[in-house]
């Protein structure tokens, strides 16, 4: 399997990383749409948000990912934030492993 967030997870590939814990990394967007646009990436490799299930277990990595997001915006120091998730290829997806977008304005 040659998924390029995998690739960047296992520093195979390069990336500009601004956050790393146990479960997720969050890297500077290649082709940034705002003055900072950082992606949010669990190191698990699950293609899309809809594939987690809809179970306790599906809310604790929903809630984990979003809880990464937050925090990630805030070291980061933005005032505010928009958080995206492009899911499947109707819903915009191209890089099938899931990622939240944080895209932000500094003051
Ligand atoms: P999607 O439409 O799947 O939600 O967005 C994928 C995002 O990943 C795009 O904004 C694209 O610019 C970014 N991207 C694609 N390939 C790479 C890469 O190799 N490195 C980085 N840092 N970002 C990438």
């Amino acid at each position: 399997m040659d998924c390029i967030f995998c690739r960047i997870v296992r520093k195979e590939a390069p990336a500009r990383m601004v956050y790393e814990d146990e479960a997720f990394v969050a890297f500077h967007d290649i082709r940034p749409k705002a003055p900072v646009h950082v992606l949010v990436v669990p190191k698990a490799h699950v293609e899309k948000l809809s594939d987690y299930p809809d179970t306790e277990e599906g809310e604790k990595a929903l809630g984990a990912l979003f809880r990464t997001a937050n925090r990630v915006a805030r070291s980061l120091g933005l005032p505010g934030y928009k958080l995206t998730v492009h899911v499947g290829e109707e819903g915009g997806q191209e890089v099938f492993h899931v990622h939240v977008h944080v895209m932000g304005w500094p003051r």
